[in-house]
């Protein structure tokens, strides 16, 4: 999508620092981090959410949890564990329409969110 700030990051039309990329994921630190190790996860293709995630999908999501655990090593947090979370729609306060994963962690969290 053209105005997609994350399809933009995508196109490298907005900078970005990415910690992986592959044909069809990509991971890059988020600009307002909420821990030690924020990172967002996100598909290439352009899907609006989790909830328009579709069966054509399916091993897309697969390959986003796949690389959601190369970076957890990568950056040290798998052992001591992390967050993957993602907001969906007004009351699930999502701020950007393209389907994006927080990678969360490097320090103790806490449950249940606000
Ligand atoms: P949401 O609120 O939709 O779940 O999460 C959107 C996330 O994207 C927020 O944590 C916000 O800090 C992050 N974000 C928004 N714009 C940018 C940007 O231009 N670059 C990066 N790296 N992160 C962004
Ligand atoms: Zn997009």
């Amino acid at each position: 999508m053209d105005d997609c700030i994350f399809c933009r990051i995508v196109r490298g039309e907005l900078p970005s620092d990415k910690v992986l990329e592959t044909d069809e994921v990509l991971a890059f630190k988020d600009i307002r981090p909420q821990a030690p190790v924020h990172v967002l996860l996100i598909p290439k293709k352009h899907i609006p959410s989790a909830h328009h995630v579709t069966e054509e999908d399916a091993a897309l999501v697969g390959q986003l949890h796949l690389a959601a655990q190369r970076v957890a090593e990568q950056l040290g947090i798998a052992g001591t564990g992390y967050r993957l979370v993602t907001n969906i729609g007004t009351h699930g306060q999502q701020t950007v329409h393209h389907l994006h994963y927080h990678l969360i962690g490097g320090r103790q969290l806490q449950w249940p969110p606000g």
